[in-house]
């Protein structure tokens, strides 16, 4: 598929659109199966020394109050983990590039691979780092990366990030590459639906997920923060549901040009849809992250207004998952770490 094709396909509403979904579908329970997999997702703290124009998290919010899991915390989240038999975790973060920081996560990855002989798979999403952390991290047993490149475009990039060396879009792309480069199962992803965006745009990133070969991508409607500078422009924006249905379309697209990848099911689709994670699931995504940070943070981890779940219990959540995914014909296959078919990783 070209530019032009993939444009074409997402433009597609009404029966196009539904058939645009189904044929994804199906090529996902061909090329893949009908397994969910979990990521227990671990939100370790929301100290960040970025200032992204659209997250709640950035540094300049004065209204975020901030907090950082404690060692026992992150390590009672990962038992759980296991407990419940989500297979792996995903521990995420404002980023930080501290040398305490650096050591602490390195420390806690080795703690957490000596669980039962180290069966929990570990993804980590803390932004942009050195070569050499990440490869610290990837010898201390993390092997999956989370790095949302959050638009392709260099220009559109520009326009949601404060225009300092911190937040360069070079630098994201050579820290892509750095995650490729040390072995990571490397995903990335966009927001979708964000002010000056386009159809072209969003075609274009399509095109860096399958150019930048990436095991993972994660993609998501992007939610207006009033505490952020982006959301004076919350008038340019489509409205919900079509946020909703262009992030359908991009991950029906996304299946159809890369069968093999696993492809999150954001939480942010839940949050301006109640059936948003399911619908992605059918759609093509694969891969789901249930919370388990402590209920007492969860708040606090304000990326968004209305995130989803913020109050249920991890208990709550597995349950509430297996009955919400059979109904659609899905399951989750637990105690697995789930990597993709291309890319199973052996350490
Ligand atoms: N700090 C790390 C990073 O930026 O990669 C990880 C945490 S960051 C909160 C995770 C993701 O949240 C970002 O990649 C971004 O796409 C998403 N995000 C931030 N603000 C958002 C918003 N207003 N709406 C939707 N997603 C948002
Ligand atoms: Fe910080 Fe990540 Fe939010 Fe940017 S998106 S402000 S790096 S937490």
């Amino acid at each position: 598929m070209d530019r032009e094709d993939i444009k074409a396909l997402l433009a597609a509403e009404g029966a196009q659109m539904e058939l645009l979904l189904k044929r994804a579908l199906e090529v996902k329970l061909r090329e893949m199966d009908s397994y969910v997999h979990l990521r227990g997702l671990i939100e370790l703290g929301n100290v960040c020394e970025k200032n992204c124009l659209y997250c709640g998290l950035r540094r300049g919010n004065a209204r975020v109050k901030r907090y950082c899991l404690t060692d026992d915390e992150v390590l009672s989240c990962a038992r759980l983990a296991h407990e419940l038999g989500y297979g792996s975790v995903a521990i995420q973060a404002g980023e930080r590039t501290d040398a305490g920081f650096i050591a602490r996560i390195e420390r806690l990855i080795r703690e957490i691979k000596k669980f039962d002989g180290g069966s929990l798979g570990i993804t980590l999403s803390l932004g942009e780092q050195s070569e050499d952390t990440y490869r610290r991290w990837f010898d201390a047993g993390a092997h999956r990366y989370l790095l949302r490149i959050e638009s392709s475009d260099e220009e559109l990039y520009r326009k949601i990030h404060p225009g300092d060396s911190k937040h360069s879009f070079s630098r994201r792309v050579s820290c892509l590459e750095s995650l490729l480069k040390t072995g990571y199962l490397t995903g990335t992803g966009v927001m979708v639906g964000l002010p000056f965006q386009t159809l072209d745009h969003l075609a274009g990133d399509l095109l860096f997920f399958k150019q930048m070969d990436v095991a993972m991508v994660g993609l998501g409607p992007y939610i207006p923060h009033p505490d952020t500078p982006l959301y004076r422009f919350k008038d340019l924006i489509p409205g919900a549901k079509e946020r909703m249905d262009m992030t359908l379309k991009m991950i029906a697209v996304l299946r159809l040009m890369m069968p093999r990848i696993n492809m999150v099911a954001a939480t942010a689709n839940q949050t301006i849809d109640p059936e948003g994670r399911e619908k992605a699931i059918r759609a093509g995504a694969n891969v789901i992250m249930p919370n388990l940070t402590p209920g007492e943070y969860r708040e606090s981890y304000f990326i968004y207004p209305n995130k989803a779940c913020v109050k249920d219990s991890p208990g709550q959540c597995r349950t509430c998952l297996d009955l919400r995914l059979a109904a659609i014909g899905h399951k989750i296959q637990y105690n697995a770490w789930g990597d993709p078919p291309a890319h199973i990783t052996k350490l």
